[in-house]
């Protein structure tokens, strides 16, 4: 199965182990605050992610030295869930990060996990990676983060403002928060810091191909060759209606031809399918044009 953008996105990221141990736990920290479920109970990681799922028990095992407690069976498509269960297990992540397994309601981004450089990418790494999904940028330009605790949503956006010098927009969906992305330079900036710089390069490209197509389409529309055919027609028959007029033709033309000339006077920007909807009765095109012609005709003569 062809892999979307985002996947390919996240392929890109899960391709190495974080070299430093800070960074495997900053990394694992972003996993789980950004993860299905991270509480005392359990941890429930659930993706669609083949490369994720790869990565993970590597990841977990470099950190914390802990294996995963339930598995899913890769042979199946869809989504996969990888859960911890023990106690003594989430007691240990928990610590690692400050927080008390008894007192999980106050889960938030411990600044000292992510105080360095090299670990703020880890963290915003594995918040994308579990919580993220980035549009394909021929569709539409959009990056979003999903987390369902609040107080991760609001220091997540301070983190971003902080490291990347512009703050995400975010809306509450679900019962969650969304920190997303709307801007392709953004998206493209953000896939950079995080470490996928051939999907934020695709990004660029995408935004560069379609500001060149829409430089071409509006210079053809302007020299569109039928549209001044349309604009040559019109004067003409402009011109010659003046003459009818100059001439005393007017009153004596047919009320067919009158009708025409006084609807291509009043409207002479109009197409000739729009002029013949005009007539009483409405008539077709090539009806519209061939009054047109006469009256063209008849001020040669
Ligand atoms: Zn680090």
């Amino acid at each position: 199965m062809a892999l979307t953008f985002s996947g390919n996105a996240k392929a890109e990221l899960c391709r190495s182990l974080p070299q430093n141990h800070c960074c495997a736990l900053a990394e694992c920290f972003g996993i789980l605050l950004f993860c299905n479920s991270f509480s005392s109970e359990a941890v429930k990681i659930t993706t669609e992610s083949r490369d994720l799922a790869q990565l993970l028990p590597k990841l977990f095992k470099r950190a914390f030295g802990i294996q995963f407690d339930a598995f899913p069976s890769m042979e199946g498509k869809g989504k996969l869930t990888f859960q911890i269960l023990d106690p003594d297990k989430i007691a240990e992540i928990m610590g690692a990060f400050g927080f008390d397994p008894e007192d999980t309601v106050s889960l938030h981004i411990n600044l000292a996990a992510v105080e360095d450089d090299c670990c703020k990418n880890a963290f915003l790494r594995g918040a994308f990676l579990a919580g993220g999904s980035v549009t394909d940028p021929t569709k539409g330009y959009h990056l979003e983060l999903a987390t369902s605790h609040q107080s991760v949503a609001r220091e997540g956006y301070a983190l971003i403002q902080e490291v990347l010098g512009f703050a995400p927009k975010s809306a509450s969906r679900g019962g969650g928060q969304v920190l997303y992305f709307k801007s392709s330079d953004q998206i493209s900036d953000f896939l950079t810091f995080m470490g996928a710089s051939l999907s934020a390069m695709q990004v660029m490209e995408t935004k560069l191909e379609k500001e060149l197509n829409n430089r071409v389409n509006r210079r053809c529309n302007c020299d569109d060759a039928n549209t001044s055919k349309v604009v040559e027609a019109a004067q003409e028959q402009l011109s010659a209606i003046r003459k009818l007029r100059q001439k005393g033709m007017w009153d004596s033309l047919p009320p067919k031809l009158q009708q025409a000339a006084a609807a291509r006077e009043k409207n002479p920007e109009l197409s000739l399918t729009d002029l013949a909807a005009l007539m009483e009765p409405p008539i077709t095109k090539p009806a519209m044009n061939h009054r047109l012609k006469k009256l063209v005709e008849m001020a040669k003569e």
